[in-house]
């Protein structure tokens, strides 16, 4: 669906109404298209530490242009803040005064990444107070910017060496994470596998994407078979025109079927190991909302959100990771919700569901350590889909608003974080929830 506001005020005289008005001013994001910069000029690293230098020097052999100094005037694509060694509180005030004489150099569509460890399981508090301070600094930071920028978080689990962040830091620099916004993600001391091909980095894998038919799923499709593999697609028989459509256009394969059945997980590893071998990546995408007040929810409206959302999920993963043509580098990704996290008002099914679900991978992430294979959630905020062309215009108007980026995301935006997961640069990411929300008040 169309943002018409969005288009208004980025067409001249309308823009300079909206802002001699004070309304939101939400800007066109800079987006990932084939051979683009990874950002819009010279990146600024930040921080005193070996670390940081490492970093800086990845970034060189990136081919970016790099500043350990901001010079006067000139437009920033990004600005790294390496802070993986506080100890101390006293200790961010140099390097983040410094962030913030550097932000009003910051280009449009540019980008903040700190890197830095987790205050989690941290046992010395001033220590843990440090690490947790940057969790505030950077969902602030992400509150302030405009012209499309955005703030993000990477955090070196398990005594991860900064190197393990480079996966993630190319995620988040580049225009693939347009709609990640005031999130941290964190890695584990796998180091990012480099890609064979590093344009089409899942060349040679099978993905399976449920509910493909149309929505983020025909997206998903389309990105990761963009991105090399092959894909599956999956959705109602009821939908089976539109899902054979979209298998034409990703040169994939189309299987009708209900997720919900006894011998879903069957027929869809029967469909990969005749077809295609082995299956490299499952997402699990459909999903359907029956919204009702609790007051007046029926179980026909309970039970079909939870069939389809979560009880499918949880049926499929475990036979999934019985089965030996799920490969042993496998990669599961769930669709959650900004929902499942903060809840919303007629959704307490939908959000029991979502909310399940990022239970659900934090609990096989941890069974899954050490394996090869990892299982992840994204959580999208307010996405431009038929699901949410349905919502009343008042309260569709106020979900695209009420973010940072002050607008609603795009089915690409979903996909392209799917796209990363799967990917070998994400090796080191298992049991995490990233949202795709522009950094939404919902779920804040
Ligand atoms: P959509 O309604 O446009 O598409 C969902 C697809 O799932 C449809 O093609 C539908 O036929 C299919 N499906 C439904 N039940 C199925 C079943 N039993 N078996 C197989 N396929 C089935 O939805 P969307 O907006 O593209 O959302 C995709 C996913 O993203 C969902 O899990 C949704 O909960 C989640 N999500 C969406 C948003 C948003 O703003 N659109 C926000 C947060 C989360």
């Amino acid at each position: 669906m169309t943002d018409n506001y969005l288009n208004l005020v980025n067409s001249g005289p309308a823009g300079n109404l909206a802002k001699r008005l004070g309304l939101p001013r939400p800007a066109v994001l800079r987006r990932h298209s084939p051979g683009a910069p990874l950002v819009p000029g010279p990146l600024l690293v930040l921080g005193s530490s070996a670390a940081a230098d490492t970093l800086a020097t990845l970034l060189l052999e990136w081919n970016q242009d790099v500043r350990r100094h901001a010079r006067p005037g000139e437009r920033l694509g990004a600005i790294v803040v390496v802070l993986e060694s506080v100890t101390d509180p006293g200790q961010l005030a140099a390097p983040i005064l410094e962030l913030g004489q550097a932000l009003r150099q910051l280009a449009r569509g540019g980008r903040i990444v700190t890197v830095s460890r987790p205050a989690v399981g941290c046992t010395n508090p001033a220590e843990a107070a440090a690490r947790q301070g940057i969790d505030g600094i950077v969902r602030s930071i992400g509150r302030e910017l405009r012209a499309g920028a955005t703030a993000n978080g990477i955090l070196l689990g398990s005594d991860a060496p900064v190197q393990a962040a480079s996966g993630a830091l190319r995620f988040l620099l580049s225009g693939k994470s347009a709609f990640v916004d005031g999130q941290f993600i964190t890695v584990s001391a796998t180091e990012p596998a480099e890609a064979q091909n590093e344009d089409r980095p899942l060349t040679g894998q099978t993905a399976v994407v449920t509910g493909a038919a149309r929505g983020i799923g025909a997206e998903i499709a389309a990105v990761l078979s963009r991105d090399g593999a092959t894909v599956v697609v999956v959705d109602v028989p009821a939908a089976g025109e539109q899902l054979a459509k979209v298998a034409n256009r990703v040169g994939g394969t189309a299987l009708q079927l209900d997720i919900t059945a006894d011998d879903a997980t069957t027929r869809i590893l029967d469909h990969v190991q005749h077809r295609h071998g082995s299956l490299d990546l499952l997402v699990h995408n459909a999903g359907i909302t029956r919204d009702k007040l609790l007051a007046n929810m029926d179980a026909a409206r309970w039970e079909s959100v939870l069939a389809v959302n979560l009880a499918s999920q949880l049926r499929v993963n475990e036979a999934l990771l019985a089965s030996d043509v799920f490969a042993g580098s496998g990669r599961i990704v769930c669709l959650a919700s900004t929902s499942g996290i903060a809840g919303n008002r007629g959704q307490s099914n939908y959000a029991a569901s979502k909310a399940g679900v990022i239970g659900m991978v934090r609990s096989t992430g941890l069974a899954l350590e050490g394996s090869g294979r990892t299982i992840n959630a994204v959580a999208p905020g307010f996405i431009e889909t038929e699901m949410t062309a349905k919502m009343p215009f008042a309260t569709r108007e106020v979900a695209r608003r009420l973010s940072s980026l002050q607008q609603g995301g795009l089915p690409g935006d979903v996909a392209e974080t799917i796209a990363f997961l799967a990917s070998p640069a994400a090796a080191g990411i298992n049991g995490e929830v990233l949202r795709v929300c522009g950094q939404s008040l919902v779920g804040a």
